[in-house]
């Protein structure tokens, strides 16, 4: 009997969760695995780049799970610096360019799975490509911003971060541990778009208290530069500010060339169209996971571009059980994200008020302050919980948490609750644990839920 031949493109957390998912399942006997990495890396965590830049962790190989020799030591042949540049569905086959010696062959498949990423965005502005504009996407994106630096001379030492996202905040704190006056140029309202402007408020008044000036409705124009080349400021409209280096966290959107080059189903934001088994749609032996698919949100019920590990390794783990002669499925997502800027924790599961009106949902809120300890337990810090409850159902529909220690993964309850379809009322009876180093009696969570409940009954609805 011949292996059949799995072909895998990219060789990170999707890719290769897949991969390893097939080997654990059937062996090098019956099934041949190829898996094509265009980079240097396999299975590292981009995740953990902002710890590592800004000192947290020390060395760039702990952020890498699993090596190429360690894949291929599995039986999973891994072409390096190889980058995949056309599919032939039809064939069965796909056409690959070693990036070291510049040969092109094509190499045929039974089932393949398209794990190629996100593309971060560059504006194509002028200055853009300048010495000391740096992304954070891959781990050389990393290895060079800290090169860059140690290139920057001593005395007062200037870092602008463009967005103002997860990445962008995360980049914030590890340029002020770097002993950088650091600014965040924001297009929007308020930093942290994921989360309603009235909780975004309070992480931006957080970022100012940590001594992070953040700048909103600042909209980049261009990067300008001394006669060295070397980037000097960022203009964003009449305004230019001081830069010895720019970090740029302006989001990703999915890495779909190749798949929209064959026609493959493309959703709305780009991302690749799945099943439920994470097959493309309309294919049944392509699969497609990670950070160049769109998910379904549970809550909504439509589907979204959320560009997260956490779910990237979940369509690993499926499409490997499925190719590999298993069963899974991933049913979606209910849209949850923690991150941290500092001490200041920042989480978010469900609808934000804008997507809820965006679907249709008539809603109510609750906005409460607490304490992620008991208020006499030493070292009690404020919390804010922000909940949104559907109007007559009573259905939970989302959740976002500002605090300090203790604050992020409480959205977990919700996070629970929202799969669940729980409604506030149920919440508010949920067995949590309680001691007074952990929590206040009532749980920040179970008192935004109460006070939801009041909010559904004074709008006649409970
Ligand atoms: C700074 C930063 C912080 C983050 N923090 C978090 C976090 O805290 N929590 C969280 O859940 N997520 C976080 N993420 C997101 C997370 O890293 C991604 O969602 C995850 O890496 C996606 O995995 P993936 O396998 O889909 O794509 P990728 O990790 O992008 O891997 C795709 C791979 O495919 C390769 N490739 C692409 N095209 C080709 C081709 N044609 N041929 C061959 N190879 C190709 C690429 O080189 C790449 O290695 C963070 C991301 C960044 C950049």
């Amino acid at each position: 009997m011949t292996a059949e031949r799995l072909v895998v493109i990219g060789g990170d957390a999707a890719g290769m969760s897949a991969a390893s998912q097939a080997r654990r399942l059937r062996g090098p006997d019956e099934l041949s695995i190829v898996a094509f990495e265009r980079g240097h890396f396999t299975s590292y965590s981009a995740c953990g780049i902002p710890y590592w830049v800004g000192g947290d962790v020390a060395e760039r190989d702990d952020l890498i799970a699993r090596t190429p020799k360690e894949h291929r030591a599995r039986d999973i042949d891994l072409r390096m610096r190889t980058e995949v540049t056309e599919i032939d569905v039809a064939g069965r086959r796909v056409r690959a360019l070693d990036r070291e010696t510049g040969e092109t062959y094509w190499t045929g498949f039974d089932k393949l799975v398209i794990a190629t990423g996100a593309r971060p965005v560059r504006p194509a502005l002028p200055g853009m490509d300048a010495p000391g504009v740096h992304g954070v996407q891959t781990l050389d994106d990393g290895q060079a911003l800290l090169e860059s630096l140690d290139r920057v001379a001593p005395g007062p030492r200037r870092a602008v971060v463009v967005g103002a996202g997860y990445i962008g905040v995360e980049m914030a704190e590890a340029m002020l541990k770097h002993g950088f006056e650091v600014t965040v140029l924001n297009r929007g309202e308020q930093p942290m778009a994921t989360l309603d402007p009235d909780m975004g408020r309070l992480v931006h008044d957080a970022m100012d208290g940590l001594g992070i000036t953040t700048v909103n409705r600042a909209e980049v124009t261009a990067i300008r530069t001394g006669p060295d080349g070397r980037v000097r400021a960022v203009a964003a409209g009449d305004t230019s500010y001081p830069a010895d280096v720019v970090v740029l966290g302006i989001g990703v959107e999915p890495e779909t060339t190749l798949a929209r080059a064959v026609g493959l189903p493309l959703g709305p934001h780009g991302g690749l169209l799945t099943d439920l088994s994470m097959r493309v749609v309309g294919h049944d032996n392509i699969y497609a996971g990670g950070d160049c698919v769109e998910v379904l949100d549970l809550v909504a019920g439509r589907t979204r571009h959320i560009a997260l590990g956490t779910h990237a390794n979940k369509h690993g783990q499926v499409i490997g059980a499925n190719v590999g002669g298993g069963y899974g499925t991933f049913p979606g997502v209910v849209g949850t994200a923690v991150s941290k800027v500092c001490d200041l924790e920042i989480a978010r599961t469900g609808l934000r008020e804008k997507d809820a009106r965006a679907v249709g949902l008539r809603f109510v809120t609750a906005t409460i302050e607490s304490t992620g300890r008991a208020g006499y337990y030493p070292g009690a810090q404020p919390m804010t919980v922000k909940m949104l409850a559907e109007y007559r159902t009573g259905r939970l529909l989302g959740v976002q948490i500002v605090g300090r220690e203790g604050a992020a993964k409480r959205v977990d309850i919700a996070a629970v609750a929202l799969t669940a379809g729980m409604t506030v009322d149920q919440m508010t009876a949920l067995d949590l644990g309680y001691a007074p180093p952990f929590s206040p009696v009532w749980d920040p969570v179970l008192v935004a839920a109460r006070k939801a409940v009041t909010a559904l009954r004074r709008a006649g609805t409970a």
